[in-house]
């Protein structure tokens, strides 16, 4: 954690942001203001004094980051600042796993940029995104820069960095051959026209389909590509409202994006009470046509844009054991709010050079946002142009998971022996074995190296247990130590040390004379 710490506060600092300390836990008064006391729903740690007053332990600080600035910065002349801090976040999470990787309680490093202007806004983004690709360079991680959705922050765009590794939460959707890479979340494909389209169709009919209800089920029983059935979903909106969703059969409703285009917080499967009221049909049998809006709780329809106006399908006939066929959306049913809600997947082509899409996953370490004045006009932070005139301060924000990048190092980079850290990162360089502390020549010689390579900057773990041999070699390799330099009996004999690189087999011997100079050679990064 010191390494990654460490890492990130000289990046930081490089770019001219300045480091502060924000406090921990936040009146519930900011939170009100911006909006989000109750957006944020229950994953904010709600707390109370002996006075009653209602806190919570700050996820996040763009409330009181913009607290503070609305105080100290009037002026253009005070502009731009970005300011960023190391501490801990709490996070009340539905499911907290993997250990670090996904805690309640964590360590951030977060940051945020005040401008003037949009501009302005772009270039302190752009810094920040050139220190978070030095800092998971430097880290010595494979990662990938992807397109984001914003979530509960909020903001117009954002970007997440990634780092590439099979047991990765996140899915990411890549194109084979350009730059486009986005997180499903926020993935969008090519739409191909389909070719089989019918010039005239006929009047929708039923078909008897007993018992037939899944996709696959009537997909098999009517001869039909799923991409040609319909099915519609009931979804409960923040518990207010029921929105019908209308996809093509072979795909799944990504609710992140649904989320975002009705701008809601929460959104579950409606119950099977509401969805027979609404289409007066049971589960497996609905059909888009015969929605009427206003109707049960019902009050927005939306239609996957992968439903083409025009194309004939196969849907529920909003009754028990029968499905309609030549339905035929724009003259079946109206398309109003057609929208990208799907799933994107691999084999899809891509939105920008239309290649093949490839599918990847990856653990979210970074996160950075263009907020625009979000904050800034809910919380009325302004500063005043030369001519005096005030303006919203134009805002970014832009985390790094400190504990979630040590995690995220060993899932990416272990073997059956434990964790093979990249050498940026191990807690320490080099692990020195002493193998026979009785010794008291050997013993000498491996105190003589310890000082010496603690003296040049060397992080070493000097196990001088009284463990054997194979046993020190074990928990030196489970650690993730890169560099292994042993002490032993064979090797003196000869004058020399016996070295071994983490990531590779064999081992060599190395004149200790030569010692400081392979240990520093083998931890500079290959590229
Ligand atoms: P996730 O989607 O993984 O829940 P998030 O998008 O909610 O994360 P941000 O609000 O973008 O997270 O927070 C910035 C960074 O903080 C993330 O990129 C991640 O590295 C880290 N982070 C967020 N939540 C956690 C957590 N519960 N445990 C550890 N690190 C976390
Ligand atoms: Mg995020």
């Amino acid at each position: 954690i010191r390494k990654v710490e460490h890492i990130v506060r000289e990046e930081m600092n490089k770019t001219g942001a300045l480091e502060v300390l924000l406090p921990a836990i936040h009146p519930s008064e900011l939170w009100i203001e911006s909006g989000r006391w109750e957006s944020a729903g229950p994953e904010l740690l709600r707390i109370k004094d002996r006075h009653d007053r209602s806190y919570c332990f700050g996820p996040t600080h763009e409330e009181v980051i913009t607290d503070l600035v609305r105080r100290e910065i009037r002026s253009y002349r005070d502009l731009p600042r970005t300011f960023y801090q190391i501490q801990t976040k709490f996070r009340d999470e539905v499911r907290p796993r993997f250990g670090l990787l996904r805690g309640r309680e964590f360590i951030m490093k977060d940051a945020y940029s005040f401008d003037v202007s949009d501009e302005q806004a772009d270039t302190s983004y752009q810094a920040m995104y050139n220190a978070y690709f030095n800092i998971f360079k430097r880290c010595g991680l494979k990662f990938r820069v992807v397109d984001a959705d914003t979530g509960n922050i909020g903001g117009k765009t954002s970007q997440e960095f990634m780092v590439l590794a099979k047991s990765g939460e996140d899915k990411l959707i890549v194109c084979s051959e350009c730059h486009y890479a986005a997180n499903i979340e926020k993935a969008y494909a090519r739409i191909q026209g389909d070719s089989a389209k019918v010039s005239s169709v006929e009047e929708m009919f039923e078909v008897h389909t007993p018992g037939v209800e899944s996709i696959d089920e009537v997909s098999k029983f009517l001869k039909k590509v799923p991409e040609h059935l319909l099915k519609v979903l009931f979804y409960e909106c923040d518990d207010k409202y029921i929105c019908a969703v209308v996809l093509t059969g072979d795909r799944e409703v990504n609710e992140v994006k649904l989320k975002r285009h009705l701008q809601v917080n929460d959104l579950k499967l409606a119950s099977h009470e509401d969805l027979e009221k609404i289409s007066g049909s049971f589960r497996g049998y609905c059909g888009p046509f015969g929605l009427v809006l206003g109707k049960d709780r019902l009050q927005k329809i939306v239609v996957d844009i992968r439903v083409q106006e025009g194309q004939v399908y196969v849907s529920g006939a909003n009754k028990k054991d029968f499905h309609m066929d030549n339905v035929v959306p724009g003259r079946d049913f109206e398309i109003v709010d057609h929208v990208d809600i799907h799933d994107v997947r691999a084999g899809d082509l891509c939105r920008q050079c239309g290649k093949t899409l490839v599918e990847e996953r990856g653990i979210e370490v970074g996160h950075i946002f263009k907020l625009g004045t979000k904050y800034s006009e809910s919380m009325g932070a302004f500063y005043t142009d030369v001519n005096g005139k005030q303006y919203p301060v134009v805002m970014g924000c832009y985390g790094i998971g400190i504990t979630r990048v040590a995690a995220a190092a060993i899932e990416q980079n272990h073997d059956d022996s434990g964790i093979v850290f990249p050498p940026p990162l191990a807690p320490f360089d080099v692990s020195l074995i002493l193998v026979d502390l009785k010794n008291s020549d050997l013993k000498g010689k491996a105190d003589e190296i310890y000082a010496m390579l603690l003296s040049n900057g060397i992080d070493v773990l000097y196990d001088d247990r009284e463990v054997s041999p194979g046993g020190k070699f074990k928990d030196s390799d489970l650690l993730g130590i890169p560099l292994r330099v042993t002490v032993g009996k064979k090797s003196m004999l000869e004058g020399k040390v016996e070295v071994k690189v983490r990531s590779n087999k064999g081992s060599t011997l190395v004149d200790p004379s030569a010692l400081l100079k392979w240990v520093n050679d083998n931890l500079t990064l290959k590229p």
